[in-house]
C-alpha cells in the first residue's frame, strides 16, 4: 500500500506550505487539491463559462490540461502558478466547488497523485473523502485573523495588492461556504489529529506532523 498524508483545513491555515514540507522531508509527492478547483475555475472564468452552469463546469474539470511540474502549474501550455493565486479566482473556486458534478469530475485527477514512494495531499476532504485510508490524517486550524495575515503576505509576496479588511470579509465568506455546503463539508475527518496553529510556525506544525507519522 502506498502511504498517504491527509492534511486539510480551511483557507491560509498553512495546510499548503506544511503539506509541502512534509512531502520533502519524506520524499514523498504532493497534490495541493484546491489548484484543481483554481486551475477549473480559471479556465471558466477565461473562457466566459457560465459560472452557475454545473455540467459545463465539471466539462471543463474534466478535461483540464493541467501539470504540475516543479513548483510550478501549467494550464494549456500557460504558466499560471500565480494567476490562480488570485483572490477572484480563489471565490470562484469555492463557488463551483458547491457542485457535486466539479468535485466528482475531479476524483480520478486526485486519485492518480497517489504513486510511490508516497502522498502527501493538502484540501478539505482530502481525508474524508478522497483518501479515507490514509495512514495519517491531520486537520489544521487557525484563527481568523491569523489566517488574513498570512493571506495577506501571501498576496503581497506574489505582487498583488491586498486589504486586511477585505481579506477577512472574504475568508469568512469562504469558511461559510465551504462548512455549509451540503456535499463534502469542511470538517476534520473521522480520525483527523486535529492541529491549532495560530500562534505555531510551519516549521513547528511540520515537526508535530512528521512525529504523528513516525509514531
Ligand atoms: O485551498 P485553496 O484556497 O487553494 O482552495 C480553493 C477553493 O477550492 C477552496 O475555497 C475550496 O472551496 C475549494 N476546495 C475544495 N476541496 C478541496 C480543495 C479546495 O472544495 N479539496
Amino acid at each position: 500500500q502506498i502511504p498517504v498524508i491527509t492534511i486539510d483545513g480551511p483557507t491560509a491555515s498553512g495546510k499548503g506550505t506544511v503539506a509541502h514540507r512534509v512531502a520533502d522531508k519524506l520524499g514523498f509527492h504532493y497534490l495541493d487539491s484546491g489548484a484543481l478547483y483554481r486551475l477549473t475555475a480559471l479556465s471558466a472564468l477565461r473562457r466566459g463559462t457560465d459560472l452557475a452552469d454545473e455540467h459545463a463546469l465539471a466539462k471543463l474539470a474534466e478535461h483540464l490540461h493541467c501539470s504540475f511540474q516543479g513548483g510550478d502549474i501549467v494550464l494549456s501550455q500557460e504558466n499560471v502558478t500565480d494567476a490562480i493565486r488570485a483572490e477572484e479566482v480563489g471565490n470562484t473556486a469555492s463557488k463551483i466547488a458547491t457542485f457535486p458534478a466539479v468535485r466528482h469530475a475531479l476524483v480520478g485527477l486526485q486519485l492518480g497523485f497517489r504513486k510511490a514512494p508516497g502522498l502527501v495531499a493538502d484540501g478539505r476532504d482530502m481525508g474524508s473523502v478522497i483518501f479515507p485510508h490514509a495512514a495519517l490524517k491531520v486537520f489544521l486550524t487557525a484563527s481568523a485573523q491569523a489566517r488574513a495575515e498570512r493571506r495577506y503576505k501571501q498576496l503581497i509576496d506574489k505582487g498583488f495588492s491586498a486589504n486586511m479588511q477585505d481579506l477577512l470579509v472574504d475568508l469568512q465568506a469562504r469558511d461559510d461556504r465551504d462548512s455549509k455546503r451540503t456535499i463534502a463539508p469542511l470538517a476534520p475527518a473521522e480520525g483527523a489529529h486535529l492541529l491549532e496553529t495560530s500562534n505555531m510556525t510551519a516549521d513547528e506544525a511540520v515537526d508535530q506532523v512528521l512525529q504523528w507519522y513516525a509514531a
